[in-house]
């Protein structure tokens, strides 16, 4: 079978060569092995400022497993991935998506395989800790996994982008239109067999994170808003309560007033501030919920995933 290595890289010129020497070492032996007979490690540098294309270029020349691809602007690290995934749609048997710095373990990519010969469409690479992480990289992924659920969208907690897409898998994931993307959500959408396989998440190799806090939160509201339109529904909810404790209030005003208890204006003023306000919400609910149609119109994502014909 033939493997696709897709490796999206901003920024990674400390970690490149160290990376490419691991991979070059796993492929050499799966191929002796015979887990392989070919193998395409795609560099995507997506818009990177420092030298890392200079060192894809180096690293083609020198080994026959080696592409690369440029990007001519930095579009972040899931825009880079498609590109990757693109290019290997229809060119391999399975694509497998790594981080370049080393934080993914190379070394796991060969249980991914064997899973994927085993029957396995799409193989997670999943994290057994999150040892090496910061408490606050720690606590907000937690948070956010968690969020997600609540939301109604279907995540593997743990997981990122390490993960191995057999050619159908990644030919339907191909006939995804959307723009704003969040693979991580969009595999689970597919719906193949699938199954994980399991790492200890090491310290990056060198450099710093390229998710910047700014990088970070941008990706969880895509995240959110690319998944689920929950958001929109509670703001209908919240109308619906106001009304709620408006006909509450109501109930309480005439009471107070039959009993002589108020002061004149402060029973249409209190009414009227609920009322209005959850007329307000509502509304803007139930244009949400319009919205929330036409959004997923839009989207044109497959109505159906075809696994087999025979
Ligand atoms: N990356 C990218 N474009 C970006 C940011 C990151 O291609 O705008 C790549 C980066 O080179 C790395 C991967 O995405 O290969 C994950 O980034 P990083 O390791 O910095 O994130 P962290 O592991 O800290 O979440
Ligand atoms: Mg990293």
């Amino acid at each position: 079978m033939k493997l696709n290595v897709v490796i999206p890289c901003y920024n990674e010129e400390e970690v490149l060569r160290e990376t490419n020497c691991q991979l070059t070492e796993l492929v050499d032996s799966m191929i002796k092995e015979n887990l392989l007979t070919e193998c395409d490690i795609l560099y995507v540098d997506d818009g990177s400022n420092d030298k890392t294309w200079n060192v894809i270029e180096e690293l083609q020349a020198r080994s026959p497993y080696v592409h690369g691809l440029k990007l001519a602007h930095n579009v972040g690290h899931q825009n880079a991935l498609w590109a990757g995934l693109e290019q290997s749609v229809g060119r391999c048997d399975a694509v497998v998506t790594i981080d370049a710095d080393l934080q993914h373990d190379i070394q796991k990519i060969r249980d991914m395989i064997l899973a994927y010969q085993d029957g396995y469409e799409i193989v997670y690479g999943v994290r057994n800790t999150r040892a090496t992480d910061s408490k606050f990289k720690k606590q907000t992924a937690l948070a956010f996994y968690k969020m997600m659920r609540k939301m109604g969208v279907d995540l593997i907690p743990n997981h990122a982008d390490f993960r191995l897409l057999g050619k159908s898998a990644l030919q339907a994931l191909s006939d995804f239109p959307e723009r704003n993307l969040f693979l991580r959500g969009m595999v689970r959408l597919l719906g193949f067999k699938e199954t994980n396989v399991y790492f200890d998440c090491n310290e990056r190799f060198a450099g710093k994170s390229k998710y910047t806090p700014k990088k970070m939160f941008a990706f969880a509201m895509d995240g959110i808003t690319s998944f689920s339109v929950q958001p929109l529904r509670i703001i209908t909810l919240i109308g619906l309560l106001c009304l709620g404790i408006s006909i509450a209030e109501i109930i309480y005003i005439l009471v107070a007033y039959f009993q002589g208890r108020t002061i004149q204006g402060w029973a249409s003023l209190l009414f009227s501030m609920w009322f209005l306000g959850g007329l307000l919400l509502f509304s803007i609910g139930v244009v949400g919920e319009y919205i929330g149609k036409i959004y997923k119109e839009v989207k044109r994502r497959p109505r159906y995933i075809i696994e087999k014909q025979i």
